[in-house]
């Protein structure tokens, strides 16, 4: 062990100057891991994307489709039992397509809440009065 002071200062700053390069170095990789994981978020919301149903009550928010309820941010928030994206679907592709066999009129979407019931998701026309829960 070197007994100098300055000898033992130098040593010191030297010691300093590596730890201060290794962070650096693992901020760098940080940083680097950061960005792919970005990249990745990216690609898969993508994916997600062309897989999400259009929330037909207000057709501007994706629907989130959880097991025991369908949510939308625009309020939507209807129980259902074991849903899921697929079943959804072609439920609403079902009863749209089914509905355009014998009108041409675009139906509508609405939730109905009583203060008692539970929500539910009603496909809606007036031009044939029809009528249907979906949800
Ligand atoms: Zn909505
Ligand atoms: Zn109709």
């Amino acid at each position: 062990m070197p007994e100098d002071p300055d000898e033992l200062a130098v040593l010191d700053e030297i010691q300093q100057e590596l730890i201060l390069q290794e962070q650096l170095v693992i901020e760098e990789y940080e940083r680097s891991l950061q960005f792919d994981e970005e990249c990745l978020n990216a690609i898969l919301d993508g994916l997600d994307a062309s897989n999400k149903i259009i929330c037909p009550v207000c057709r501007k928010n994706h629907l989130t489709v959880r097991s025991h309820s369908v949510f939308c941010p625009c309020g939507l928030d209807v129980p259902a039992q074991d849903m899921t994206e697929e079943k959804l679907r072609s439920l609403l592709e079902n009863t749209i397509t089914e509905h355009s066999h014998r009108c041409l009129h675009n139906p509508e979407f609405t939730v109905t809440s009583g203060m008692e019931e539970e929500a539910s998701l009603l496909m809606t026309c007036l031009v044939c009065d029809f009528w249907m829960i979906l949800l």
